[in-house]
């Protein structure tokens, strides 16, 4: 079976995405090295428009409506950045935007989703099924449905964030990036593997939550209940029918942290690098730091996913 989406896909993304996504920058961290006992590159997605990589994915969908599907609007359901990076979207290419949220979401969340101009739909996330909450609003509003990562057209805009890091830094050993549902990691792999057949690409998972690496060694996707981990944007209980074959096929290995390795990595982005990330986030720079993953003397890339944290919750977890 071929897969979803090939490199061309992640060109055209990346040329749709040209100017209005941030090129985000690749920074580096001699004492990051100095403990790896290699040469990091973290790509900081924690600085993309609305914090987090979700921006390209959205936005590629989007860009690519018909004048029907853009009158009629986007549907999203998301209790995270997916639900941002819609409403940003749309409100830049003028589409209206309808997006189901749990009722308990934090406020802040609440709030940036309705300050992109998005009209937030809320659910009670103990009685209601969010997704068929969604499918029939979509069904009488005669919206589109963009799911989180189980989209070719999101696959391919996140898969610009590796394109972005490899055009700017060259050949690498391994690259590492998070894993929640496989978006990112599926359209990174397309790219990092076409540029260069010979790289390793290492999913990380938070270690609750291995449901993609129990995916992965089945050969068949697994699903779990919903893992109880301080990196939100990889609480999914499955990755998705069209990820999962580009992590069977390209991505080498997956391995896992825990929340005390995501909140090391929060603590040295903050004291060392002066940076904001997510816990979420974190997982790829910790699997590289904290010995997840065997990387001495390589070249390495790391995806940082996001940045969105509640300044008072990150410093709780500091203290
Ligand atoms: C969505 C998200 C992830 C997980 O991405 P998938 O495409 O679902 O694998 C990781 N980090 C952040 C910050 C996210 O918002």
């Amino acid at each position: 079976m071929s897969l979803a989406i090939n490199f061309d896909d992640i060109q055209l993304a990346a040329q749709r995405i040209k100017g209005v996504a941030n090129r985000t920058p690749v920074l580096t961290s001699r004492t990051a090295n100095g403990q790896a006992g290699a040469e990091l590159f973290f790509k900081c997605e924690n600085y993309q428009r609305m914090g987090a990589f979700k921006f390209r994915g959205a936005y590629n969908a989007l860009a690519q409506f018909t004048p029907e599907q853009r009158k009629a609007g986007v549907c999203a359901f998301s209790s995270g950045n997916h639900a941002q990076g819609i409403a940003l979207s749309a409100q830049l290419l003028g589409i209206p935007a309808a997006i189901v949220m749990p009722l308990d979401s934090p406020a802040i969340k609440l709030a940036a989703t309705r300050g992109y101009g998005a009209e937030v739909i809320t659910y009670d996330r103990y009685k209601d099924d969010r997704e068929a909450l969604a499918k029939q609003l979509s069904q009488e509003r005669g919206m589109t449905l963009i799911p989180p990562y189980d989209h070719a057209h999101v696959m391919a805009g996140q898969g610009t964030a590796a394109l972005e890091l490899l055009e700017e830094v060259g050949q690498l050993d391994t690259l590492l990036v998070c894993l929640g549902g496989g978006g990112l990691i599926s359209g990174c792999a397309v790219a990092a593997k076409h540029l260069n057949p010979k790289i390793r690409v290492i999913g990380v998972e938070p270690v609750a939550g291995n449901d993609a690496q129990q995916s992965k060694r089945a050969g068949k996707i697994i699903k779990i209940n919903t893992p109880k981990t301080i990196a939100d944007g990889a609480q999914t209980q499955f990755v998705g029918q069209l990820t999962f074959p580009v992590i069977q096929e390209l991505v080498d290995d997956i391995v896992t942290v825990s929340d005390a390795q995501l909140i090391e990595a929060m603590r040295f982005a903050a004291g060392r690098m002066k940076m904001v990330i997510e816990p979420t986030g974190g997982l790829a720079m910790a699997a590289a730091m904290q010995g997840a993953v065997d990387v001495k003397g390589q070249r390495v890339g790391v995806i940082i996913s996001g940045g969105n944290v509640d300044i008072a919750q990150l410093a709780k977890y500091l203290a």
